[in-house]
């Protein structure tokens, strides 16, 4: 068999549908989007707008409200300093979570040397926060609440609704990173109550390099400082020629996305189901990293007693899957996410991580199974 593709978290094909809306804006259609003087801009420019419905739609956002990116890393910094550099009444606290993607911790930890104080809140064994102590930590003093939708290495996902309603009390913004649960569950920015949502179009099967920060709307306006300062595209908030192959790609995978979610949702669970079922079947000490039910369909996490991280991962040479070790540096460092939920550094390190996709099969799973099965008992045996 070839490699078997289980890291969706890592990155999603792109779906051939996405691939053949994108093709005409390589070649033909390659216009500015910002040349308003001939129809090669104007096609650009509609084939954008249009893409900004498509992304808008998903989220359940006024169009205008999208602002197109280079993916979530630049979404979370744009919404995390963006709204630090334009701190409103001297605000100068944001509330986070110890199991975000370093895209938002990052952003958090260069502005605490800037002069901010940031909470980093922790989780339970499960990857839960407490909303208690969400509410203890956000104060008048607090400018923004930066929670994920869906965590990215366990799946799990935490209370926006609720959150959000604490951050609204204490008249804070709200910013959620759903670069894995777009696409996948259904993100309402009004269901949410999420002033400001970060979206990635190579997690939902759309091109890598595009990306979204939604912006609500508010009176008075949500203030937000631009990184990148130039010929004033998007409004202002993001200079810098458009990415119109990328963008059109995005709104073709959010299009796709938003008709399909409930059908192929409940296919991937199913998946990620028969994959838990037919590990536990098989080996004793395999446990699931985070809460089994407020987790992503595409989602698995286990880790494995008894057995080394490195060996494990060497035998698995035909299943592509991350391990519990950092995937952002080189160095095997245990995830900060494992860690946090009580993980000691040998079973975060013995800690596969599967994301599962549209195009995976029952068969890749029994395979996945049955090889994971073999290498855990030889290794033990040996
Ligand atoms: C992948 C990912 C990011 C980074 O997105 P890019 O578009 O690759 O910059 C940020 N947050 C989460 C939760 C992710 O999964």
């Amino acid at each position: 068999m070839p490699p078997i593709y289980m890291d969706s978290h890592a990155t999603t094909p792109l779906d051939g549908r996405v691939l053949d809306a994108m093709l005409p804006f390589f070649s033909e259609q390659f216009g500015n989007a910002s040349s308003r003087n001939h129809s090669f801009g104007w096609a650009a420019k509609k084939a954008v707008e249009r893409a900004r419905e498509q992304v808008g739609s998903l989220v359940g956002a006024r169009f205008r409200d999208i602002i197109f990116t280079s993916g979530a890393t630049e979404s979370n910094n744009l919404a995390i300093k963006g709204v630090a550099a334009s701190a409103a009444h001297g605000r100068k606290h944001i509330v986070t979570v110890c199991t975000e993607h370093r895209a938002v911790l990052d952003p958090c930890r260069e502005l605490e040397r800037q002069g901010f104080d940031v909470t980093y809140l922790a989780v339970d064994a499960e990857g839960m926060i407490d909303l208690d102590a969400v509410r203890e930590a956000v104060t008048e003093r607090t400018l923004l609440v930066s929670v994920m939708a869906g965590n990215n290495e366990i799946g799990v996902m935490q209370p926006l609704v609720e959150i959000g309603r604490i951050a609204r009390r204490r008249d804070a913004l709200f910013h959620s990173d759903a670069a894995q649960a777009a696409g996948s569950v259904e993100c309402d920015v009004d269901e949410l109550g999420v002033d400001l949502l970060s979206l990635s179009a190579h997690k939902m099967y759309g091109p890598k390099g595009a990306g979204a920060l939604y912006v609500r709307k508010k009176s008075p306006a949500i203030r937000l400082e631009p990184l990148l300062h130039g010929g004033g595209h998007e409004r202002g908030y993001r200079s810098g020629t458009l990415n119109v192959p990328g963008i059109v790609g995005f709104g073709a995978a959010a299009e796709i996305a938003a008709s399909e979610m409930a059908k192929e949702s409940a296919r991937v669970a199913a998946l990620r189901n028969r994959l838990w079922d037919g590990l536990r079947r098989n080996l004793d000490g395999v446990d699931a990293n985070g809460s089994m039910t407020a987790r992503l369909p595409q989602n698995l996490n286990v880790r494995i007693e008894g057995v080394p991280g490195d060996a494990l991962f060497m035998a698995l040479d035909d299943v592509a899957v991350s391990s519990g070790a950092a995937c952002t540096t080189a160095t095997a460092e245990p995830s900060h996410v494992l860690r946090a939920l009580g993980l000691n550094d040998d079973l975060a390190r013995a800690s596969i991580r599967f994301g599962l996709g549209r195009f995976n099969t029952e068969q890749e799973v029994d395979y996945v199974v049955s090889k994971i099965t073999d290498v855990v008992k030889r290794l033990r045996i040996g």
